[in-house]
């Protein structure tokens, strides 16, 4: 972990990571739609028919600055487009990593990996470079903090205070500020592993007591690096709601519809935010969602993305995979 390897780094990276298929999809005898070419490109080959029957294959390219086949490891996915990141942070920047996809691409298992198999994710694959950091002299004053906290249907809870709700205001320096919001201090990867656990397990309560499910809502794990009171750094990791979630409008269920329109209305603000900053625009269209209010120090001045597209190998989510193929093609282009 070479902090002084500054990042000559794009503002934006834009990333794709293919799963493997599972053991039910290969029950079901789903197949493999998706080929990831010379580590950029990404081949869709969706199989179509016409109005006489007849099967055709119809092949869609994209390019991104990366693309992770279903072999990599979330190390790789790690040292080739988070470490830059989490490197800025030390050069004062605050970086934000998105994880975005369909329910089941693999976004939970990009970030926060497999507890239950050991597998890390980036959120603790991040902590050991921030603790080797903070052996150095030059970073050994940083104190490091970290929230956790989550917002479905527009309002902010704290997944580490007892799902309380928190409410972002603007100060007079028109910073956004999360009143009340829980920071916790760590100073090892184990602490930041525990409060994980702890912020996860808020989560899933609340999946069978009320009516909010996670992949209703963004996850949002912050950790700061604070030098006195000031904020040095900030590394944001963002579990977005399943991306097809914006689409559940037709649903016969009031709260689903509700839900679905708040989440279409955050990922389109998140597009929105992330291609200003890409294009170097004054002005940023953060009050477009909460999701993109809170995230506000995020997209202007020092600061860096990177927006990891998860994708499912299947047929039986071709739709989806493009939704999310050209999501993440429209955040990139200028
Ligand atoms: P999401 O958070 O997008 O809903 P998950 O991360 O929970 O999806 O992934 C769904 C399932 O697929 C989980 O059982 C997960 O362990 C598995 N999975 C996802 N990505 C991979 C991967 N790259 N390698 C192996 N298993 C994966
Ligand atoms: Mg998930």
């Amino acid at each position: 972990f070479n902090i002084d390897d500054l990042s000559n780094e794009p503002r934006i990276k834009v990333v794709i990571r293919k799963r493997p298929v599972n053991k039910k999809e290969q029950a079901k005898s789903d197949v493999d739609i998706i080929e990831v070419k010379t580590g950029q490109s990404v081949i869709v080959k969706e199989m179509k028919q016409k109005v006489d029957l007849t099967k055709y294959v119809e092949e869609h390219l994209f390019n991104f600055d990366h693309a992770f086949g279903e072999n990599c490891t979330n190390e790789e996915v790690y040292m080739t487009c988070v470490r830059p990141i989490v490197t800025a942070a030390f050069q004062r920047a605050r970086v934000t990593c998105f994880a975005y996809g369909q329910t089941g691409s693999g976004k939970t298992h990009t970030m926060l990996g497999s507890v239950a198999n050991r597998v890390p994710g980036m959120y603790v694959l991040a902590s050991h470079d921030i603790f080797t950091a903070l052996q150095r002299p030059q970073f050994s004053h940083l104190q490091i903090f970290v929230s956790f906290y989550e917002i479905y249907c527009g309002k902010l809870f704290d997944l580490l205070n007892d799902r309380q709700i928190l409410h972002p205001r603007e100060d007079g320096k028109q910073n956004i500020n999360i009143i009340g919001l829980m920071e916790q201090r760590i100073t090892n990867v184990d602490q930041l592993l525990k409060i994980i656990e702890f912020g996860m397990s808020a989560r899933v309560t609340a999946q069978n007591s009320a009516n909010t499910d996670s992949s209703r809502s963004h996850a949002i794990l912050q950790i700061q690096l604070k030098e006195q009171n000031n904020v040095y750094g900030k590394i944001s990791f963002i579990d977005l709601a399943g991306s097809e979630r914006g689409a559940d409008v037709i649903d016969q269920n009031k709260q689903t519809r509700k839900d679905g329109a708040e989440i279409n209305k955050s990922l389109l603000a998140l597009k929105e935010c992330i291609r200003a900053l890409d294009q170097g625009k004054n002005y940023t269209p953060f009050r477009g969602s909460k999701l993109t209010l809170v995230l506000k120090d995020s997209f202007t001045g020092n600061c860096r993305t990177v927006m990891i597209g998860n994708i499912s190998p299947c047929q039986s989510s071709s739709e989806h995979t493009l939704n999310t193929l050209r999501y993440a093609d429209r955040v990139k282009e200028l």
